[in-house]
């Protein structure tokens, strides 16, 4: 199973003719709510890639919809605790161009205790995997105790902040990074990725496809993307990295699972929203792009 400690955000997108500026108060055209958050993005996508997955996290009590709508999706949301605080919430607003501005409220997502995420690791073995990302507290002590149970110990570094991810580096089997998240650590540790001290590194190159490094055979392979007309990229390195988790989950080689979080990701970015337009494993099967 996959053991993920993340966010659940609310994304709250107001469609608007323009992006308002300072001291401007604007009428939207049109308002939807929809679940979001990186963790939550992350967990949707394995779960519909056909693993178990248990989502570690946190809402406020405004939050319950969230934690059904996982469910529906097939997430086991029994580690999903319920806290004093808002639930997390993204406010976009999208203007007719598709450009945004974003609002992030942490809430919640910043409201785990140490002793929540043990208790949610309790039943976790080696052969389970533990994923993380960076909108959650208590990245460090969820790794460490995974790292302890033996555990994969995978980790997106998004959002990207360098001190944070270089103090878990030496608990990873598995990293998760965008191209210019790969910039930002290679700036930072003065490293390029595939000299990490990580086992796998695979930094994701949107339309161009991804790399992988293995450190055990020294070797970097690259994938291609699958050719499609974009309409909205949201979530599309989430819906990458839950299928690459669910895949190595089922037991699958690394080559065979990125061919298939590739077909995700490219599927991905032909829809509009985020969790609740991620495909399920059946529709990414009979994807066949050219
Ligand atoms: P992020 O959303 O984290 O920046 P990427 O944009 O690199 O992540 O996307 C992750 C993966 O999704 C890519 O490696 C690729 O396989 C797929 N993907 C993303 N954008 C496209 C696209 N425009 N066309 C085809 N595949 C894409």
């Amino acid at each position: 199973a996959i053991f993920n400690l993340g966010s659940i955000n609310a994304d709250l997108v107001y469609r608007v003719p323009h992006l308002p500026g300072a001291g401007e108060t604007l009428a939207a055209r049109s308002f939807s709510r929809g679940l979001g958050g990186k963790g939550a993005n992350m967990s949707v996508a394995a779960a519909r890639a056909g693993a178990r997955c248990l989502h570690i996290g946190a809402v406020g009590a405004d939050g319950r919809w969230a934690v059904e709508r996982l469910m529906e999706y097939g997430v086991d949301t029994r580690p999903v605790a319920t806290v004093d605080d808002v639930t997390g919430n993204a406010v976009i607003a999208v203007d007719d161009a598709g450009e945004n501005n974003i609002i992030i409220l942490p809430g919640a997502n910043r409201a785990l205790t140490e002793d929540h995420i043990a208790r949610a690791l309790t039943e976790a073995t080696e052969a389970d995997s533990f994923l993380f990302q960076n909108e959650t507290n208590a990245l460090r002590i969820g790794a460490e105790r995974a790292s302890a149970r033996g555990m994969r110990v995978a980790h997106a570094a998004a959002p990207f902040d360098a001190a944070s991810v270089q103090q878990v580096l030496p608990l990873l089997d598995l990293l998760f990074l965008n191209e210019v998240e790969a910039a930002q650590l290679a700036e930072a540790t003065g490293t390029e990725a595939a000299s990490l001290p990580v086992r796998d590194i695979i930094v994701t190159l949107g339309s161009k496809g991804c790399r992988w490094h293995n450190t055990d055979s020294g070797e970097t392979r690259s994938f291609p993307a699958f050719k499609v007309s974009p309409v909205d990229t949201t979530g599309a390195g989430d819906t990458f990295t839950g299928y690459v988790m669910a895949g190595l989950d089922r037991g699958m080689p690394m080559e065979q699972a990125i061919r298939l979080a590739s077909k995700a990701g490219a599927l991905m970015v032909t829809r509009m929203g985020a969790a609740d337009v991620i495909p399920d494993l059946k529709e990414v099967q009979a994807f066949n792009p050219p």
